[in-house]
């Protein structure tokens, strides 16, 4: 799960460089003041900026930004060492319909096709 940071809503991500992290990634690749400052939202927090000169943006818990989403940080890297599994590195909530499209749902409805099979078995049976 993400970890929830600042008084906001919740920043559960952090956008920079064209790419979304989770809270404690984006501290890393940023520094720990620069991310302390976007997630409180301190007024001029538009000057701490990615390694692109843009500035970072702060996604917030529940944004549909987040949606199918995953750390694009050190997260994505102990997912290729075999670390982490992907489903860890979501940055939406964990009750959202929007990681399912990949079909690890479903599962269910296959057991049902099996059975269909049975059927067929059965009348070959009769030969
Ligand atoms: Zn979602
Ligand atoms: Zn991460």
């Amino acid at each position: 799960m993400p970890e929830k940071c600042g008084k906001w809503p919740g920043v559960v991500a952090i956008v920079g460089d064209a790419d979304m992290y989770c809270v404690p990634c984006a501290k890393r690749l940023y520094g720990d003041g620069p991310l302390q400052a976007v997630i409180e939202g301190v007024p001029d927090y538009e000057r701490y900026t990615d390694h692109g000169g843009n500035p970072l943006t702060p996604v917030l818990s529940g944004s549909e930004d987040l949606h199918g989403q995953h750390c694009g940080g050190e997260c994505l890297a102990r997912v290729m060492r075999g670390e982490l599994t992907e489903v860890e590195t979501r940055l939406c909530d964990e009750d959202c319909s929007c990681y399912g499209v990949d079909g690890d749902v479903g599962d269910d409805d296959s057991d049902w096709e099996y059975e269909a099979d049975d059927e067929s078995y059965g009348t070959a049976k009769w030969t």
